[in-house]
Formats: structure tokens, C-alpha cells, sequence
């Protein structure tokens, strides 16, 4: 494999593989309080240092999120994170999953998705459209130059957040199938039966399953970067 590298800024210390400037946000805003001494602006986007973004051919969110960070760290030398996620729904065998962001045909049309989505699934009962969010976040530590162990470490934490599909999108907030999806926990008496395109970015962190993965990845870069 042929290796670009790029030029670090001085102070980075974490690299994350995104290119999407939303995500490096609402990282940088759950990672830094769980990783002592680490500030926002020490942890640099793939974007900011202007990476290639390697080919996602791998069969499962975590070998995804795996080759990305392994790239990113490959380039960099600084350890590298990456997440790759999606929507898993049962009555489908648990797709769209690996495919959520290109279910339509092409990458990244939230709406058509969506449609595409609610048509598939339109003669599905209630209790049948129960689905999960799944994210996998991997952590990737650059190989040490100066023993004998050159194999870059990994770690890879996955999590998911369960619930249920909706019928027509309900709220404004989030992004891809959030209109749709109801979380087990507003999924129950008394609860508000909201969607999580209907919470606060905070609300929804909480919860997600990128929010989840992430917290748990916390303590060990809170070793690494000790
Ligand atoms: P990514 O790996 O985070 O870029 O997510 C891939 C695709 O999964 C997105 O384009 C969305 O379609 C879907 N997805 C992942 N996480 C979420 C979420 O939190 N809400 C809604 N859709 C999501």
C-alpha cells in the first residue's frame, strides 16, 4: 500500500477521520471533558490536514471505521480515531446498515434515502420496524518506530442505540434517518414519543449510539495520551 503523508501542525495531538466539519463539533465536544489536557484544537480533522479518504470497502462498521483510522494514523504518525455508522433495521436483515449513507443509489442523499426507506417498509406493522443505530469507533496508535513491536495498536468500540420507525418523518433537528426514529426510551408509557430529529444535539448525544462509543473510547485515550 502506497502511503501519503502530511504535513502535522504543530500541538496536534489526535487526528480524527472526518471530513465533515458537524462531526469534528460534536466529537471534539465529547471527547475533550473525558481526556484530560486535551483541548479542542488539538484534535485535527482529516479535512484540516488535508488527507485522502481511503476507499470504505470493508464488509462491517467496525473494518470501516478500522481502515480509516489506520490511514489517518499511517499519514500522520499522531494517533488516529474514526466512526463509521448506521441504520439497522430488523424486517430488512439489518439493512441498510453498511450501505445507510448510499441506500438510494448514490452517497449522502438524506431525503431520498429516507423515501426509499419508508417505502420499503410501508406495509410493516408497528411492532415490526424496530431498528437500531450502530457506530463503530476505532482508535488507532501509530506503530512505534524504535522497538521491536511495528504493528499499530487497535482499539475498536461499537455500540447502538435501539428503537422504532415511524411512518413519516416527524422533526427538524439531526440528520439521515432521524426523522424516522423513536428511541426505546421515548418508545414507552408516559414517555414524549419523540424522534431523534425532535431532541437536542445534547439530548441525542446522550444517548446515541455515537455518543456511547465515543465516552467508552475515552478512557483509552485518556492512557495514551497521559
Ligand atoms: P456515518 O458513518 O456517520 O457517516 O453515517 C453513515 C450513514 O448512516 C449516514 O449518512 C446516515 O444515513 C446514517 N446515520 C448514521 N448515524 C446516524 C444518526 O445518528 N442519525 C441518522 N442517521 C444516521
Amino acid at each position: 500500500m502506497t502511503t501519503t503523508q502530511v504535513t502535522v501542525p504543530a500541538g496536534a495531538r489526535l487526528a480524527l477521520a472526518t471530513h465533515n466539519p458537524g462531526k469534528l463539533t460534536e466529537l471534539r465536544a465529547i471527547l475533550t471533558p473525558l481526556v484530560p489536557g486535551l483541548t479542542p484544537e488539538q484534535i485535527i480533522s482529516a479535512a484540516a490536514l488535508q488527507a485522502p479518504e481511503p476507499v470504505e470497502d470493508g464488509l462491517s462498521f467496525a473494518a470501516n471505521a478500522e481502515l480509516k483510522a489506520r490511514a489517518l494514523a499511517t499519514a500522520t504518525g499522531l494517533p488516529a480515531v474514526a466512526d463509521d455508522s448506521g441504520l439497522c433495521v430488523d424486517v430488512l436483515g439489518g439493512a441498510p446498515g453498511i450501505f445507510s449513507a448510499r441506500w438510494c443509489g448514490h452517497h449522502g442523499d438524506d431525503a431520498a434515502n429516507l423515501e426509499l426507506l419508508l417505502a420499503q417498509l410501508s406495509d410493516i406493522a408497528d411492532p415490526h420496524r424496530t431498528a437500531r443505530f450502530t457506530c463503530a469507533a476505532v482508535l488507532v496508535t501509530p506503530a512505534a518506530q524504535d522497538t521491536a513491536d511495528q504493528a499499530p495498536a487497535v482499539t475498536v468500540v461499537e455500540r447502538s442505540m435501539e428503537g422504532r420507525l415511524l411512518t413519516a418523518p416527524l422533526g427538524e433537528g439531526g440528520f439521515g434517518y432521524d426523522p424516522v426514529f423513536v428511541p426505546v426510551q421515548e418508545d414507552r408509557p408516559g414517555a414524549a414519543g419523540r424522534t431523534t430529529a425532535q431532541m437536542s444535539a445534547a439530548e441525542k448525544n446522550a444517548i446515541s449510539h455515537r455518543g456511547q462509543a465515543f465516552r467508552d473510547l475515552a478512557p483509552v485515550l485518556a492512557d495514551l495520551l497521559a
